[in-house]
């Protein structure tokens, strides 16, 4: 049953001002049409900036407890409607139920933190140097977010971006990714059923090109907050800099698990297994690399393979499925020449390594679960993004041997050790270079009320999640109240 669906601008469900529309089809079974979507340019951009800018006036002036209330709504209505959000986004980006139900938990999390804080955006208030005057510093709504957001997780990003930069007082202009339009517009339905007045969110959909570039280069735009690859991340950055943007990236990762000698081998196992094939690799936080020391290798690699041969795929909707399939058939290609770079560059292949076939695979874009063993840190495999369900093994002898491989990269976004030496975790906390380190848990898993972000090439050095981004989406004031009744001069000795 597909639908025809819209852009959501000024309070109003319309098509691209060109009248054009680009499907979006079930990569389980690409004979389902999940629906056709408005593919809009530059000028459906333009008027809903209008309708943000206009918007912006009247919502900066609403109380920040009842912005937050919005918020609380907004939660209350997600939690009502999770199933049916899941169902959808199961159908249009793959992953399983259990993940897309957790995606949209993530939301109403999201939801119920930023409803808190319309009842803080603390500020502070600090002494003056001069008598009878009062100092402190408050925090302000900027104007239009332009929000732009990957696939992978289609509620719960748009979610961390969203709701901060509606409850600090900005207004929205979103482009979420052309492979999840669905969850997208569901989350402007659950919006608009809790009363977010017109023009305050308004949704684009379309193509990165045409939509993602009208946005960052619009001059009536304050502040992007963009996730998704590093490439296009990089290219936002330049694009803003012409108009000094306020820009927020959350990019790429090539996350590491290090498994030490005296680790849980069982917990490690799962950590693993979760970590590289959750989502089918699709996170940014994915476990990428398996670092894993001398003593206890040669087992580990051989429980792995077996656990991992097992893995059952299919359409995330059925009970059965552990691994559902790539996004896409571009991102099935992508996995699939990987696996090609690691063969050439000598990696033994241990697991997988191909399309998958059998029953109920054969209209979906999916990827055997892969394990190359025997992985050098210099090869491709180990050092680039793949955004699949591949992981690459390399053998170590020494903590310090493990850090080094771990850190040997562009990103660093997640981490993971498992050890049951409490020594050796605090030296591997202090020592990795990522946003994000876990000890005896896998590298995924973020909690809302946590910063989440990462260092080197993963990031821009801001942090979504938590009471971190309202630092990102408010500007701070400082205010000086004279209350003296002459001219006081700061700076200048009174004494
Ligand atoms: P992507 O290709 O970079 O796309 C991300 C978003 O940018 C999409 O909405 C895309 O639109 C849009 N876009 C594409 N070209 C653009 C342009 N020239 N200007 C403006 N916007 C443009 O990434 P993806 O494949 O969706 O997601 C996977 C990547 O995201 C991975 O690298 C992953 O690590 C990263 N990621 C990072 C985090 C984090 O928090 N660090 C979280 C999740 C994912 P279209 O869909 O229309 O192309």
């Amino acid at each position: 049953m597909a639908t025809k669906f819209q852009n959501f601008i000024n309070g109003r469900w319309v098509d691209a001002k060109s009248g054009r529309t680009f499907e979006n089809r079930n990569p389980a079974n690409w004979n389902d049409l999940v629906g056709t979507f408005p593919k809009s340019g530059k000028e459906d951009v333009d008027e809903a900036v209008n309708a943000a800018r206009t918007a912006f006036e009247k919502w900066r002036l609403v109380p920040a407890p009842a912005r937050g209330d919005l918020m609380r709504k907004i939660g209350d209505i997600m939690v009502r409607r999770k199933e049916e959000i899941a169902r959808e986004m199961t159908r249009e980006m793959g992953k399983v139920l259990a993940e897309t139900r957790g995606d949209v938990q993530e939301g109403i999390d999201t939801a119920y933190y930023a409803a808190g804080e319309g009842r803080r955006l603390f500020g502070k208030t600090v002494p003056s140097e001069l008598r009878n005057k009062f100092a402190m510093a408050i925090r302000v709504p900027i104007g239009v977010a332009g929000i732009i957001t990957p696939w992978n997780f289609p509620m719960a990003i748009p979610t961390w971006k969203i709701f901060p930069a509606v409850l600090s007082g900005n207004t929205v202009v979103f482009k979420p990714a052309s492979d999840t339009p669905k969850t997208a517009t569901m989350l402007i339905d659950v919006m608009m059923e809790a009363g977010i007045p017109e023009g305050v969110v308004n949704i684009v959909h379309g193509g990165g090109g045409e939509v993602g570039n009208a946005i960052v280069s619009h001059p009536d735009i304050d502040l992007i907050s963009f996730t998704g690859s590093t490439e296009i991340g990089k290219n936002i950055s330049r694009m803003a800099a012409e108009t000094l943007k306020r820009v927020s990236l959350e990019l790429g990762g090539k996350n590491a698990q290090i498994v030490m000698d005296d680790a849980d081998l069982d917990l490690a196992l799962d950590g693993v297994l979760w970590g590289a094939f959750g989502t089918t690799g699709q996170r940014c936080t994915a476990t990428s690399r398996l670092i894993v020391q001398e003593g206890v290798h040669d087992k580990f690699l051989g429980m792995l393979t077996e656990r991992a041969k097992k893995l059952r795929l299919g359409d995330g909707l059925l009970p059965a499925t552990e691994v559902g399939p790539c996004v896409n058939q571009s991102q099935q290609q992508t996995v699939q020449s990987y696996v090609e770079i690691g063969k050439k560059e000598g990696a033994t292949l241990v697991a997988g390594g191909g399309i998958a076939k059998g029953a109920g695979l054969e209209n979906g874009w999916f990827h055997e679960p892969t394990i190359f063993a025997g992985v050098k840190p210099s090869m491709r495999i180990a050092k680039e993004e793949i955004f699949g369900p591949v992981l690459s093994v390399v053998r170590i002898k020494t903590l310090e041997e493990a850090i080094g491989v771990l850190n040997d990269t562009i990103y660093g976004l997640s981490s993971s050790i498992y050890t049951r030496d409490v020594n050796k975790a605090f030296a591997a906390i202090r020592d990795i270079k990522t946003g994000i380190t876990y000890v005896n848990a896998p590298t995924i898993g973020a909690e809302a009320h946590l910063p989440f972000g990462g260092v080197k090439q993963t990031g821009n050095g801001h942090r979504e999640g938590g009471w971190t981004v309202y630092d990102f989406f408010t500007e701070w004031k400082a205010v000086y109240f004279d209350y003296s009744g002459s001219l006081q001069r700061a700076q200048i000795d009174n004494y």
